[in-house]
């Protein structure tokens, strides 16, 4: 059978760990039909927007796509493609699976830790007031209004939206993976004890939903000493749920933990439609220099190939990614301890296709 999947190469780095990743998928045997877009500033560049609807129903389409990581100006200029992706798209659970493969040099051992990320709303909502525009002025005099609370007029503010639809719907999407994948213990992060309203609904709402899988586990911890915990006793941990901020912020301390943003991979899934994208972003400084780890994209394609159904190739690929990590030998300079004796991006990709082809 053949697999329709949109391929968006990205910017930066993007393209350089999406083409050697398709390489080694194409190398497991699966067969795809792909069809490959552009969005971000290339778009914005050739079709006047930073994603053009022929992307958007692309991926609409073939119901999967895989893609490298795409720049987001910072401060002004267009809103991230990314979030835009994953609201356009309803893809509400950021799924990251964090694990220490063998060979990999880190102090941390013992993680084997699955993110769960809320990845439609809370400060990521895009509900942004600018300092001085008269709409925040009437959200300030309201603000003052119903609370009685002076904020400073000069003042930017960014909504944190938390609403029971998207807390409750992200949960159940923890325990059902919990479930299907064998895993003991599902963890709420939050800060309810000082965000009462929005993390305590967020709270509230998963235990509510705890109690209809008795048997999974489980515990809620608050953001800050999670992070504390992580650092001291990531064994402690299996599947930790999150709205979206903080699942942004603790996903890269977990990729820290393993060794790399270079080996931790990603997917977003709704209940139509997923994307695969490593958790790192196009690192601009070393674009077109074939020195990223494509690893973290090889493992995507690893998970969108289990969402395909394709176990037993999926299963190939990574024991193939992990043989070479193990090896230690063709791996990038994120994996060395010298760093001299690092491969590049492709021939990483031609190591794990020769471990596939043996
Ligand atoms: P980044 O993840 O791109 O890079 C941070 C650092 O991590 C890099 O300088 C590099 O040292 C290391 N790194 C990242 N990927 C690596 C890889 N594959 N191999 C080896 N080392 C790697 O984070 P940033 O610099 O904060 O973001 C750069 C741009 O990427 C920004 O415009 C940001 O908005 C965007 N971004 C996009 C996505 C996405 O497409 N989903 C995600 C995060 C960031």
């Amino acid at each position: 059978m053949q697999h329709g999947v949109t391929f968006i190469p990205g910017d930066g780095i993007g393209p350089e760990v999406a083409e050697a990743t398709q390489r080694v998928l194409e190398a497991t045997g699966i067969k795809f039909q792909w069809d490959t877009v552009i969005i971000g500033s290339q778009a914005q560049d050739k079709f006047g927007t930073p994603l053009p609807d022929q992307a958007l129903q692309s991926i609409k389409k073939n119901k999967v796509a895989i893609k490298g990581p795409v720049t987001t100006p910072i401060g002004t200029g267009f809103r991230s493609v990314n979030v835009a992706l994953r609201q356009m798209l309803d893809l509400y659970a950021c799924l990251r699976p964090y694990k220490v493969y063998p060979g990999i040099k880190t102090p941390f051992k013992d993680v084997d830790i699955v993110v769960v990320r809320e990845n439609t709303e809370d400060l990521y909502a895009g509900i942004e007031f600018a300092k001085g525009d008269s709409g925040t002025k009437r959200l300030l005099d309201l603000a003052h209004d119903a609370t009685g609370k002076e904020i400073r007029k000069d003042s930017a503010v960014s909504l944190k939206v938390i609403s029971q639809t998207a807390s409750r719907r992200i949960v159940k999407f923890a325990f059902e993976y919990a479930r299907q994948n064998g895993r003991k213990k599902v963890t709420a992060i939050h800060k309810a004890n000082i965000l009462k309203f929005s993390d305590g609904l967020f709270l509230d709402t998963a235990r509510e939903v705890a109690k209809e899988y008795n048997d999974v586990e489980f515990g809620d911890m608050l953001v800050d000493a999670t992070c504390m915990e992580l650092v001291r006793k990531p064994h402690i941990f299996d599947v930790l749920v999150l709205p979206n901020l903080y699942g942004d912020i603790i996903s890269d301390l977990c990729a820290g933990l393993v060794g790399s943003m270079g080996i931790a991979p990603g997917a977003n899934i709704g209940d139509e439609v997923a994307i695969f994208e490593p958790t790192h972003g196009s690192a601009p400084k070393y674009t077109g220099q074939n020195k990223a780890n494509p690893m973290a994209t090889m493992l995507s394609g690893v998970m969108m190939l289990r969402h395909l159904g394709e176990k037993g190739s999926a299963d190939n690929m990574e024991s193939a990614i992990a043989e070479v990590i193990a090896e230690g030998k063709n791996v990038t300079y994120d994996l060395k301890l010298d760093p001299a004796t690092a491969v590049g991006t492709s021939q990483v990709a031609d190591a794990v296709i020769a471990v596939l082809g043996r």
